[in-house]
């Protein structure tokens, strides 16, 4: 405690002693000296008195005069330096690296270097089953999870993509990685698949629900059919892929749920009717789900991420667009963010670290849905242009 505060608190005592002016005074001057307001303890002791007394003169003094201004001492900043010693002075360097992005790179490529968070070994002898695992941010948390341990099964349409993305992810990582071809609208093909991740793998611990389609489109102007099949492949998709998965290993032996949402329902985002129902109704089944299935040892959570640089969903729904208007500066962090932020939070939620958590939504978008703008004229400007075909 410093000597002011130490002054202070003494004489807060002597009003609850004796509780007479001259030690009401001595706490108003040892409150000024430690920079606080009166002692609130010391207004209560006095409430009684003051309601049929005048405040001493000195006391109204004291309690109006501005806190004296401290001298600078040129060596401060040098004894500062030495009182914070090496250790002090790194942390010091790292200020902001909380919400400093890590390292990625735009393309479905693994990343060039990369240096562990959290502990290499937190997904160790786990099994992974990612579906659009094959692409974009599904890629990443493939890679990331791969990073820590873990053996991966990555499923989408298109087998070939697949089956590349996993000979980069085999290669850059040293861990095991499954390709299979599954169309989440289909549920005999996710019975196919999972039925063979076991069979190689002999269990599946996490399961990330990626697969999604997406694009502009005013409400107006969507067909019947175009609407449904995004509802079909993210909702429909997620239950289809979560009910499999749950029949045939979580049921008996636990497990992880992480569906990839959105944040488009949340403000109404324009031209987004499609795919913003299709998340909301994902984020509704990830609490009817987590209730559920909470007795079963099964975890679901949702996370929904914000505008993310490099992938399919940044080049359809305006990403550089809204980078080169400067729209980003809406955002409170700023940024767009990047595909190894998204997968560093899904690795919290699919990881031991987050053992109590299930039923929510972890929203990843750099607080972008709480300030962007809704633009309704401007995105039906960008959609009519054909630009979301091209960029
Ligand atoms: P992406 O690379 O296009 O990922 C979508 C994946 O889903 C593809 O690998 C695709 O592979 C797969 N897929 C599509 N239809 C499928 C089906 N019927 N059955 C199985 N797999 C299917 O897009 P992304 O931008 O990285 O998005 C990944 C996730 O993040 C999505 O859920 C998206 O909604 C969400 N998200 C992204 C952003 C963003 O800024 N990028 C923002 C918010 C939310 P195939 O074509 O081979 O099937």
């Amino acid at each position: 405690m410093s000597p002011a505060r130490r002054g202070c608190a003494a004489a807060v005592a002597a009003v609850r002693r004796r509780g007479h002016w001259a030690a009401l005074w001595d706490a108003a001057r040892a409150a000024r000296r430690c920079q606080a307001t009166v002692p609130p303890l010391a207004h209560a002791q006095c409430r009684r008195r003051r309601a049929g007394l005048q405040l001493p003169a000195a006391f109204a003094a004291a309690r109006s005069r501005p806190a004296p201004r401290r001298r600078r001492d040129p060596s401060r900043r040098r004894h500062r330096r030495r009182r914070l010693g090496r250790r002090g002075r790194a942390a010091m360097a790292e200020q902001g690296a909380a919400s400093r992005p890590p390292p990625d790179v735009d393309t479905d490529d693994c990343l060039r270097e990369y240096r562990h968070l959290f502990s290499p070994d937190i997904l160790a002898g786990q099994v992974a089953f990612i579906t659009g695992g094959g692409s974009g941010i599904g890629f990443r948390i493939a890679e990331i999870f791969m990073r820590h341990g873990c053996r991966t099964v990555i499923a989408s349409r298109n087998l070939q993509r697949v089956s590349e993305a996993s000979k980069k992810l085999v290669a850059a990582t040293g861990q095991q990685c499954l390709p299979l071809s599954v169309d989440v609208r289909q549920p005999q093909t996710i019975v196919a698949a999972v039925d063979e991740a076991l069979k190689e793998f002999k269990r599946i611990d996490i399961l990330i629900n990626g697969a999604a389609g997406n694009f502009l489109c005013p409400a107006s102007a969507l067909s019947f059919n175009a609407f449904k099949t995004v509802i079909d492949i993210d909702t429909i998709g997620t239950f289809n892929t979560s009910k499999v998965l749950f029949e045939k290993y979580f049921r008996d032996h636990g497990g992880v749920i992480v569906n990839i949402t959105a944040t488009l329902s949340y403000r109404g985002q324009a031209l987004q009717v499609h795919a913003g129902t299709a998340k909301a109704a994902i984020d509704a089944m990830t609490r009817h789900l987590a209730v559920e299935w909470g007795p079963n040892n099964v975890r679901v959570n949702s996370l929904a991420p914000g505008p993310i640089t490099g992938t399919e969903g940044y080049r359809r729904l305006g990403g550089r667009f809204a980078e080169e208007a400067s729209q980003f500066d809406m955002i409170p962090l700023q940024r767009a963010g990047n595909k190894t932020e998204i997968a560093h939070s899904t690795l919290y939620l699919a990881s031991c670290l987050s053992s109590y958590v299930t039923g929510t939504t972890l929203v990843v978008d750099g607080g972008s849905w709480l300030t962007s703008a809704n633009n309704f004229p401007a995105m039906l400007d960008f959609w009519a242009a054909g630009a979301n075909k091209n960029q």
